[in-house]
Parts: C-alpha cells; structure tokens; sequence
C-alpha cells in the first residue's frame, strides 16, 4: 500500500476523447495502453473501460502481427544502463 500509485485518475482516456475507432497503425496513441517492455497494460491501471480494452488489446495485438509494436523487449533495449536507474 505503501508504493506509489502511477495512475491516479479513473476514467477512460478513450471515452472522454470519444475515440469509437483505433488505428494500428497509430503507435503514439497505442503506447498509452503499453508498458515500457510494450505489454498491454491491464485495465486497472489505464483506467479504460471494458469496450475501449477490448478495443486496444485487438488493435495492439493487429500492430504486432504488422510489426509496428514488438512482442518482446529485452533487457538491453529497456535499460541501456542499468545502474543508472539504480540511484
Ligand atoms: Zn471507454
């Protein structure tokens, strides 16, 4: 409980911005709903809706396929250094 919480606010991104279609070819605005090793974030953390979930995790699993989002990232790409995050 002590850890910090990224996401503060819940409410849907999607929603407010009444976004009913996502392209997949849009990187910029699907690395919202990514971790930073691009795995698709859970709704309890975006705080998107069951509709626009279902929407991202469709649209982001098509940009894989089409290679504009990685399946996997290793190590090395995450963290050029990794004892610089360490202080
Ligand atoms: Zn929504």
């Amino acid at each position: 409980m002590s850890e910090k919480r990224k996401y503060k606010k819940r409410y849907c991104k999607y929603c407010e911005a009444k976004i009913d279609f996502i392209d997949y070819k849009d990187v910029a605005s699907l690395r919202f709903s990514l971790s930073e090793r691009y795995k698709i974030m859970p709704r309890r953390l975006t705080g998107n809706c069951k509709k626009h979930q279902d929407m991202v995790s469709n649209v982001i699993k098509r940009a894989r396929a089409a290679a504009f989002v990685p399946y996997v990232v290793t190590r090395k790409e995450v963290v050029p250094n990794p004892f610089e995050i360490l202080k």
